[in-house]
């Protein structure tokens, strides 16, 4: 309680629940400390250009060569890749297996021969989101959490975290804030308050203020299956 939050991108609130539940011994001693103290910072190797909302299309793939997992492929938008020390990465690893149940989560370092981070420059002039490519990287083979072929369901316990906690607890509200600073500020000129009779207007701004309100809803309906 009153302890200040670690840098958004230690992403101690996704990692570290899905290293307490499914890490090996040696993975939590190793990662845990450095996530509660912010020294080390993660990233989150998800999305690629082919596999957005269909997340379990990823290709990037992971394969065995004695006890190394060797990584090909590629991730995007990838917050903080430009900055993280490590990348938590969901990829392919049974390559016969149905698609949801061939993944596997691996804890990559993102100093290691082979990672290539390009930042994604936005029209606001900021660079937060990344593209990562992997090219043969050698990974140790205990640095892959929980079982092989298990990466679906730790995933989906990460992104549970995040649509709950993180998401009702902090971006929620700031989109909350931000709306209601713009509607206190239209209120106060003469202008703002003519703009806000105008019929079109007042619905996208409806439709905006509904959106929030499911993002809260979703965020507690997320909240309650953790
Ligand atoms: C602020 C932010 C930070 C992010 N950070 C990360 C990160 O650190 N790591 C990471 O891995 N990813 C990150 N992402 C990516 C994100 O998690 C999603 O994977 C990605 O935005 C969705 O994929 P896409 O952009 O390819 O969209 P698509 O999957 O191509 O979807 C495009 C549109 O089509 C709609 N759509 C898709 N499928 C269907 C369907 N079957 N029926 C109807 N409509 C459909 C979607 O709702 C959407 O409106 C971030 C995204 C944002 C916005």
């Amino acid at each position: 309680m009153g302890a200040p939050r670690p840098p958004a991108a230690s992403y101690v609130d996704l990692i570290g629940p899905a290293l307490l539940r499914h890490g090996s011994e040696a993975q939590r001693r190793r990662f845990i400390r450095s996530l509660l103290s912010g020294e080390e910072l993660w990233c989150q190797g998800f999305s690629e250009p082919g596999a957005g909302s269909d997340l379990a299309a990823l290709r990037t793939r992971a394969e065995r060569q004695g006890d190394t997992l060797v990584v090909n492929g590629q991730k995007v938008w990838t917050s903080h890749a430009d900055i993280a020390d490590w990348c938590f990465l969901l990829c392919r690893t049974e390559a016969e297996a149905p698609k949801h149940k061939g993944l596997s989560l691996l804890l990559v370092d993102m100093r290691s021969p082979g990672v290539t981070v390009r930042p994604l420059r936005q029209m606001t002039g900021e660079a937060e989101f990344c593209e990562v490519f992997f090219e043969d990287v050698r990974v140790p083979g205990d640095l892959l959490v929980g079982a092989p072929g298990a990466g679906w369901q730790i995933a989906m316990g990460i992104l549970a975290h995040e649509r709950g906690p993180v998401w009702t607890f902090t971006f929620q509200r700031k989109i909350r804030r931000s709306l209601e600073d713009l509607l206190r500020t239209a209120r106060a000129h003469p202008a703002g308050v003519r703009a806000l009779r105008d019929p079109v207007l007042r619905q996208r701004l409806t439709q905006v203020w509904i959106e929030v309100e499911l993002l809260r809803l979703a965020g507690y309906r997320s909240l309650t299956r953790l």
